[in-house]
């Protein structure tokens, strides 16, 4: 007893040290180690409300409902060993804390939420006020819900989700990333920027430079909408997370996401790739539409990748480390301006 003592004080010491090490990630249910998240799809839905605008009422549902639409999809990923689901539903186009953490209780899943502002389809999910505020003042509201709570949940956000149009950034658009990296040196929230081609990505790190933040905080949304895939790995290159997250939205996918993971496997650059499906969801303005199911992946590119010489380490790399990493909250400052 008097020999085992030391070690195991020791032991807890070093399993203190590794947690600390592997810093926090924020879920719906509270704070988790980062080594706790394990198997995770890294962009995917439950409710996305695409039929209302900022302004107007949200179309009307109960959790219940919404439970029943999702919850036997949760429960088929889980039978792959999923054990985290990032929900990048923002403010006014869906987000249901309430829902997320309920879905949570029921199936154990790690769930993250965000705060931000979705400026993509041309501002329709902003509401008016916002669009005429500076960025310092929608950081200052994102950082709020950071540090109280949404919507008096006291749940609180896990990462900031943005949203761009698919061309060169407007003004007001420059303004969300500007918010956006004004949030994260107050919080160290990671930035995922919905964003398609390259152009506005380099516009965004440029942006997020101006106020010193580094690449390393921010995840180009939708990345595999950009064709030139030379931009992708230069954009890797800087130390930003390419995410390939649209599996199963397109035939074409089916072959570009093996090739696009082979090159950056060529490369060097896997540790700077995250994939999903940007898939779901229950919309209540639309209950009938068909659910698009989160295993895709799962039953078709994992065996592809295999196939084509990928390790098991490697695709724990993708599906594991590098989430883990990605939503690691911690402030990543811009060190070589
Ligand atoms: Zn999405």
């Amino acid at each position: 007893m008097m020999r085992i003592q030391p070690i195991l004080i020791l032991m807890l010491l070093l399993t203190g040290c590794v947690s600390r090490q592997a810093g926090k990630i924020i879920t719906v249910n509270g704070e988790i180690s980062a080594d706790e998240l394990g198997l995770t799809l890294e962009h995917e839905h439950v409710l996305v409300d695409f039929t209302r605008q900022a302004d107007n009422a949200p179309e009307p549902y109960t959790l219940d409902e919404a439970v029943a639409h999702v919850l036997p999809f949760l429960k088929e990923l889980q039978a792959h060993g999923v054990k985290a689901f990032v929900e990048c539903t923002p403010m006014h186009v869906g987000r249901d804390v309430r829902l997320l953490k309920r879905l949570s209780d029921e199936t154990g899943l790690h769930i993250l939420t965000n705060t931000g502002f979705y400026g993509a389809q041309n501002n329709r999910f902003i509401p008016k006020q916002v669009l005429l505020m500076d960025a310092e003042a929608i950081a200052q509201f994102w950082i709020a819900e950071f540090e109280q709570g949404i919507e008096g949940t006291g749940i609180k956000p896990g990462f900031i989700k943005i949203g761009v149009d698919r061309k060169p950034l407007s003004e007001f658009h420059a303004t969300l990333a500007r918010a956006a990296a004004i949030t994260h040196k107050a919080t160290g929230l990671t930035i995922m920027a919905h964003t398609g081609p390259a152009v506005a990505a380099f516009q965004q790190l440029d942006i997020l430079r101006e106020e010193g933040v580094s690449p390393e905080a921010f995840i180009w949304t939708h990345a595999s909408d950009e064709k030139d895939w030379d931009k992708l790995v230069r954009v890797a290159r800087l130390g930003a997370w390419i995410s390939l997250d649209k599996y199963g939205w397109k035939e074409d996918y089916r072959e570009d996401y093996p090739r696009l993971l082979l090159k950056f496997k060529s490369e060097g650059l896997l540790h700077n790739v995250l994939l999903s499906h940007d898939a779901g969801w229950f919309d209540p303005g639309q209950p009938d539409q068909p659910f698009k199911p989160y295993t895709p992946l799962f039953d078709e590119l994992l065996p592809r990748l295999r196939q084509e010489g990928f390790t098991d380490a490697e695709l724990n790399q993708l599906l594991v480390t590098n989430p883990a990493t990605a939503f690691t909250v911690k402030k990543r400052l811009f060190t070589n301006p």
